[in-house]
């Protein structure tokens, strides 16, 4: 230890493992991150500069930020709400209370969207004036699926061919989501509309780009899912975020069985809507898929952890 630097706590990462240790007595899954993701965010760098930097001294005024930041984090605030961002797709996505915190198991859908997509584009030749492959991200948030999903085709040099139309209930998350669209670049693909579902779309001429019609070829939602009963004993960091992203009813599906049932009117023949599920939900949606668009191909794909995670089902061409 070198003279002046006292016991060491007062340094980056001595003052990042007392906090860790804190976050986990709070019952944080992953307090050690949680940590250096705070300290990264006191000190104005990224948190490799945390890890690299441990032997230096936090500044005083940094050393309060963080403390006022572990503290919010110990009541079980977020720490992208704390931080206002989240990592989402490659993508830093401007995150608050006014949406859901964007989840990496979502990350799955925005893969297989613009997989579905890009099939579109390349399958058969396309000519110059042909209409965009129309894309709804219902239930958008903060806009993580639409954003990306754009954000994706355009490195594939693919966006102008697609519009994203991103719809929320909730003026909040809609107004996050078109500040996210605007800070990564893709808000000239997108339109936006606040709604239930696909309710009023179309009725306008404001989400649809001059193509008429309201009806997609792709329908992309993580609509809420947990079931009613879950909300109450959530972790404590569900309490911070909107209910109304969350709570699908009794068994969880009561907002996705909304959806189905508007499918036949909303998706163009042999679209596809892409439907993010809970873990334990493999089976009542091919149940519900099959009760609300009988004869529509259904099937559930596994998230990386080997659970049901991604509903996918199609319109039959005729
Ligand atoms: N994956 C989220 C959670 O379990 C739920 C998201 C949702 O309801 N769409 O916290």
């Amino acid at each position: 230890m070198t003279p002046g630097s006292g016991d060491g706590r007062s340094t980056v990462a001595g003052l990042v493992a007392i906090a860790s240790g804190r976050l986990l007595e709070a019952g944080s899954t992953s307090a050690r991150l949680d940590a250096e993701l705070l300290m990264g965010h006191a000190l104005g760098i990224d948190r490799t500069g945390v890890i690299a930097h441990g032997a230096s001294p936090v500044p005083a005024p940094a050393a309060a930020a963080f403390e006022g930041f572990v503290v919010r984090r110990e009541a079980g605030e977020p720490v992208a709400y704390i931080r206002g961002t989240r990592e989402f797709h490659g993508l830093a996505l401007a995150a608050d209370a006014r949406a859901l915190v964007p989840r990496p198991e979502t990350e799955q859908l925005v893969d297989e969207a613009v997989a579905e997509i890009a099939r579109r584009l390349t399958s058969s030749p396309r000519s110059p004036g042909a209409a965009p492959v129309r894309v709804v991200d219902v239930g958008t948030g903060t806009g993580a699926i639409a954003v990306a999903v754009v954000s994706a085709l355009r490195r594939r040099r693919m966006d102008q061919a697609v519009h994203v139309t991103a719809v929320d209930i909730s003026a909040d998350a809609l107004a996050l989501a078109m500040e996210n669209a605007v800070a990564h670049g893709v808000a000239d693909r997108m339109a936006f509309h606040r709604g239930d579902l696909f309710d009023g779309l179309g009725d306008g001429a404001e989400a649809l780009d001059g193509a008429g019609g309201a009806r997609f070829d792709v329908v992309c939602a993580n609509l809420p899912y947990v079931t009613t009963g879950a909300i109450a004993g959530l972790a404590k960091d569900l309490a911070f975020e909107p209910v109304l992203a969350l709570d699908g009813g009794p068994d969880g599906l009561d907002v996705i069985r909304r959806l189905l049932d508007q499918l036949p009117s909303r998706l163009v023949p042999g679209g596809v809507a892409l439907l993010e599920i809970g873990h334990d939900q493999g089976e009542s949606i091919l149940a519900a898929c099959a009760q609300h668009v009988p004869g529509w191909p259904a099937s559930v794909a596994a998230d990386l952890a080997g659970l049901p995670r991604l509903a996918r089902v199609e319109r039959p061409v005729s």
